[in-house]
């Protein structure tokens, strides 16, 4: 077979050709009237794709990770305690995060595949009264589960405690409404929900978050979100930033808005709906208690070797899944339906994951996923939840 790479993974993810042009385009230099327009027009792009009016988007040029190493940095004292979810590697990377900066963490524990009950958020913070931050992820990209920010942000809220949100693969894909829920910071990285290469890291930061980031005293340089503030306040930015990804962002969001951020939700909450009617129509079963809209993961059924599968599939087909991580490896697959996807990429994925089954010599009826799958794409049956919109905030 002709190999034609498909990247099903979450993140990176295939990119829009408008943006790889413009990323493309001639060098300019960034201490320019030019560059400083897109910086402006960006700004009220994020505040949008954040849903926030109160808040601010500062971009640094990083992956993901670095917009959590800001959170840590700029919300705590080296005296504050953290509550982190747990519950999959992302959830853990904030205690990692925290443990590097020598912040002590309170930690709850969810099994992987689970949700974490916002109960279990209420009695810690309950507990521990020098609990000053509370860290989540929405999606936790690793199992495939979603969180429920906006309940967990009614606690804190309670409470007066800061929320920072992993929205990794929470914007641009899921409803992340930061001032109506009560989300004090969150991040996200651009090779996810935004449909441009890995390399910029966003943080979104409420009025509500700015008396702790004056009051932090962990060593902070780069990732200083106060010089952040006084650049973007003229601007620009304080150090050079990625121009080539900046002006890529921009044509991307330009695309978001041209959709409308309530559609773009729609579309992934479709796709996911569709993926996993397909997959569970061939007798699999999926691996998350509550499953988000940027990939599904799938248990790897007995009898059949997962790493050689997803190895087949890449190799023989051209079709990027992503394995399990560490614990996970060779037990699910999940296949990522983010960004500048539709309809028929999910055919691709469900005809490859059939395909891939039966040249595995596992029993499936060839075209069973594929059908299920096209019934669930047709307008008539999108699903309740899938219908649900919320409806963002205008520019
Ligand atoms: C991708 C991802 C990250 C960040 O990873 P980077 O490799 O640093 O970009 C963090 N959290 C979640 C939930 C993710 O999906």
């Amino acid at each position: 077979m002709l190999k034609k790479p498909i990247l099903f993974t979450p993140g990176p993810t295939p990119i829009p050709p408008e943006v790889s042009l413009a990323e493309a385009a001639p060098m300019i230099h960034h201490r320019t009237p030019e560059f400083s327009r897109i910086i402006a027009e960006l700004k009220n792009d994020l505040k949008y794709l954040f849903q926030t009016q109160e808040g601010e988007v500062y971009t640094f040029s990083s992956s993901g990770t670095g917009a959590m190493e800001a959170c840590i940095a700029n919300l705590l004292t080296k005296k504050s305690k953290a509550l982190v979810i747990l519950g999959g590697k992302f959830g853990e990377r904030w205690a990692e995060l925290c443990e590097a900066f020598g912040v002590e963490t309170v930690t709850i524990n969810v099994e992987y595949g689970k949700v974490v009950k916002p109960e279990a958020v209420e009695a810690a913070l309950k507990k521990d009264r020098d609990i000053k931050v509370v860290f989540a992820a929405q999606c936790e990209t690793s199992t495939g589960v979603l969180h429920d920010i906006e309940a967990i942000a009614s606690i804190t809220k309670r409470y007066s405690i800061l929320l920072a949100v992993d929205a990794i693969t929470g914007v641009g894909i899921h409803p992340l409404l930061m001032d109506t829920w009560g989300v004090d910071v969150a991040v996200t990285g651009s090779q996810k929900g935004c449909m441009i290469p890995p390399g910029l890291a966003l943080v979104a930061v409420r009025p509500t978050a700015w008396q702790a980031i004056e009051k932090a005293d962990l060593p902070r340089f780069y990732w200083d979100l106060r010089k952040m503030r006084d650049a973007l306040k003229k601007d620009t930015t304080p150090f050079t930033p990625a121009i080539s990804l900046v002006r890529a962002l921009k044509v991307a969001v330009d695309m978001i808005k041209k959709e409308g951020l309530e559609n773009v939700w729609q579309r992934h909450a479709h796709m996911a709906y569709a993926t996993r009617e397909g997959v569970k129509a061939l007798g699999l079963e999926l691996y998350a208690q509550s499953p988000c809209n940027i990939l599904t993961a799938v248990k790897v059924p007995k009898g059949l070797d997962g790493e050689a599968f997803i190895k087949r599939l890449k190799n023989d087909y051209g079709i990027w899944f992503a394995e399990g991580q560490e614990e996970m490896k060779g037990k699910i697959f999940r296949i990522a339906h983010v960004g500048y996807m539709n309809d028929f990429d999910i055919l691709t994925a469900i005809s490859a994951v059939e395909r891939g089954l039966y040249e595995a010599g596992y029993p499936v009826e060839i075209g069973k996923g594929v059908a299920t799958a096209q019934k669930c794409l047709l307008k008539s049956e999108i699903p309740k939840e899938a219908k649900k919109k919320p409806v963002p905030a205008p520019l």
